[in-house]
C-alpha cells in the first residue's frame, strides 16, 4: 500500500474477482475490488422473484470433487442421484428401451470424440460422428445446449479439455447466494464502471465517470464479452497475442427460463426430472427443462446457441413465447394452463456480460493460457472462466482463476 492506494485493484466482482480479493487478504495485501453492476456475484446471480431461489445463471456445482466452491456449499443435493430423464420424439417421450439406445448412443458419440486425433486442431463437429439416428439430437444437446454454441464453432482440443463430469451438487440456497456469501466483508465498491486501464506504469490506473484509482497491481475479471466489445480502453493498448486470444475465445450463449406454477398441476413430473425433446426437422433447435427443484413451484429451462441469440436480440417476450411453445410441443395444451408467471435472463444483451461464457474457436485451443499469462512483469493480469483450461466456462474455473492470478501479481 502506497499512501491510500491499495496493492490490487480487481475489476469485476464475479467469481474471480471475489476469489484474487480473499486470496490476497488472506496474504495480508490490500485490494479494492471494482464492480460496475449493482450486485456482487456477476454470473452467478440467485433470484427469489417466483418465490424460491432460482439461479438465472451458474446452476450446478460441476466436479464437485475437485470444486473449490464445493468447501463451502450449504445444504445441497447431488442432481444426478435425484433426476430421471426423460426425451420427447415430437409426438411422445421416448420409450424405457429407446431411451437406453440413446444413452448408449451417447456415450459412443462422446468416446468417438475422446479417441479422435486432436492435432491438428480442428471442430469438433468434424471429429463428431453423423448420420446416426440420435446424433443430431446429441450434438445438439453437447453444443448449443451446454456449451452455449453450436459444436462446428467449438475446438475439439479446447472441449475435450475441460472437465464438465459430476458429481454436479445443487446447492439448495442457489450458486449466486453461495457466491455473494464469500464476498461479504471484501471492500467492493458497486456501480464503478471501469472504462479506462492505464497500465504503462509504475502501479496502475483505473478510471471512470466515478473518477480515478491507482494502484500497483491490476487483475481484470470482466467477460470476454465485454473485452472484445471495447468495453475497457487499455493504455498501452494490450499485446497482439493478448488480443487474439480474447478474439479466439468469444462467448456463447445460454439464456435461462423459469416458470411459475399456476395451480396444483405438476405436468407429470417429479422433482429434479429432466425432459428434453429429439431434434426433428419441426424443432431443430429444442430447449430442455428441469423440473421443480427442490419442490419449489417453479421449473427452468435452456436455449442456447444461435437459437439463443437470435432470441436474446429479439427480447425476453420473444424468448418466453418461444419457451411456452416449446413446453406445449411436450405437454399439450395443459402447460399453458399449468404455466404462469415467467422469468428470462438476459445474459446476451447485458452490457456487463455480452454473453454466458467462453469457449475456443477452432485453432486456439491455445488462448485460455495466453490470456492467462500476466504482462507489464505482473502488473496486468486477467481472471476468469476464460483464463481456466480444465474447468473453463465454470464457476470453479473462475475461481481457481482468481486464486492464480492473486498468486502471480502478490
Ligand atoms: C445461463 C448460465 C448458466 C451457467 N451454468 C453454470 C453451471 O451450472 N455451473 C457453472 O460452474 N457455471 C455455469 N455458468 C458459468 C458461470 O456462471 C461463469 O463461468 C462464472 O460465473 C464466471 O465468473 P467470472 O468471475 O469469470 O466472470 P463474471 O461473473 O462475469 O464477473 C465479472 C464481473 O465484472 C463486472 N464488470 C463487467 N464490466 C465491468 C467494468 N467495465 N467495470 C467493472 N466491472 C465490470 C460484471 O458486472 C461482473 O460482475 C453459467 C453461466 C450462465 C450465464
Amino acid at each position: 500500500m502506497h499512501g491510500n492506494d491499495p496493492d490490487v485493484l480487481i475489476i469485476g466482482a464475479g467469481c474471480a474477482g471475489i476469489a484474487a480479493a480473499r486470496a490476497l487478504i488472506a496474504e495480508g495485501q490490500s485490494c479494492v475490488v471494482l464492480e460496475a453492476g449493482a450486485r456482487v456475484g456477476g454470473r452467478a446471480f440467485t433470484t427469489q422473484a417466483l418465490g424460491a431461489p432460482l439461479d438465472l445463471g451458474a446452476t450446478w456445482l460441476h466436479g464437485a470433487r475437485e470444486n473449490p466452491l464445493s468447501a463451502f456449499i450449504g445444504p445441497h443435493l447431488d442432481h444426478d442421484t435425484v433426476r430421471e430423464r426423460h426425451l420427447h420424439l415430437g409426438e411422445r417421450f421416448a420409450t424405457a428401451a429407446e431411451f437406453a439406445a440413446y444413452w448408449r448412443a451417447h456415450a459412443d458419440f462422446e468416446a468417438a470424440l475422446a479417441n479422435s486425433p486432436q492435432t491438428p486442431d480442428r471442430s469438433v463437429m468434424q471429429a463428431a460422428p453423423q448420420g446416426g439416428p440420435w446424433d443430431a439430437t446429441i450434438a445438439h444437446w453437447l453444443g448449443a445446449q451446454i456449451n452455449g454454441v453450436e459444436l462446428g464453432g467449438v475446438s475439439l482440443e479446447d472441449y475435450l479439455k475441460t472437465d464438465l463430469t459430476g458429481p454436479n451438487l445443487l446447492p439448495r440456497e442457489g450458486v449466486g447466494s453461495l457466491v455473494a456469501r464469500l464476498a461479504e466483508g471484501l471492500p467492493i465498491r458497486l456501480h464503478h464502471v471501469v472504462t479506462r486501464l492505464d497500465w504503462s506504469g509504475p502501479g496502475v490506473v483505473a478510471e471512470g465517470d466515478w473518477g480515478r484509482l491507482r494502484a500497483g497491481r491490476a487483475i481484470v475479471t470482466v467477460s470476454n464479452g465485454v473485452l472484445a466489445a471495447g468495453g475497457i480502453a487499455f493504455t498501452p493498448a494490450l499485446p497482439a497475442a493478448t488480443q487474439a486470444a480474447i478474439q479466439g475465445l468469444p462467448m456463447g450463449l445460454l439464456t435461462k427460463i423459469a416458470f411459475r406454477a399456476r395451480g396444483a398441476d405438476r405436468l407429470g413430473m417429479a422433482p429434479f426430472h429432466n425432459a428434453r425433446r429429439a431434434v426433428t426437422r419441426e424443432a431443430p433447435q429444442p430447449m430442455s427443462w428441469v423440473f421443480w427443484p427442490f419442490g419449489a413451484d417453479h421449473i427452468f429451462g435452456f436455449v442456447g446457441g444461435a437459437r439463443a441469440w437470435d432470441l436474446s436480440r429479439q427480447g425476453p417476450a420473444a424468448t418466453e413465447a418461444a419457451a411456452r411453445a416449446d413446453l406445449a410441443a411436450l405437454f399439450g395444451p395443459r402447460a399453458e394452463a399449468a404455466l404462469g408467471e415467467a422469468l428470462v435472463s438476459n445474459w446476451g444483451e447485458d452490457p456487463l456480460f455480452r454473453g454466458s461464457y467462453t469457449h475456443a474457436r477452432p485453432g486456439h485451443h491455445a488462448s485460455r493460457a495466453v490470456l492467462a499469462a500476466p504482462l507489464g512483469e505482473g502488473r496486468l493480469c486477467f481472471a476468469g472462466e476464460a483464463c481456466h483450461a480444465r474447468f473453463a466456462g465454470t464457476t470453479g474455473g473462475a475461481w481457481l482463476s482468481g486464486e492464480t492470478a492473486a498468486r502471480i501479481s502478490g
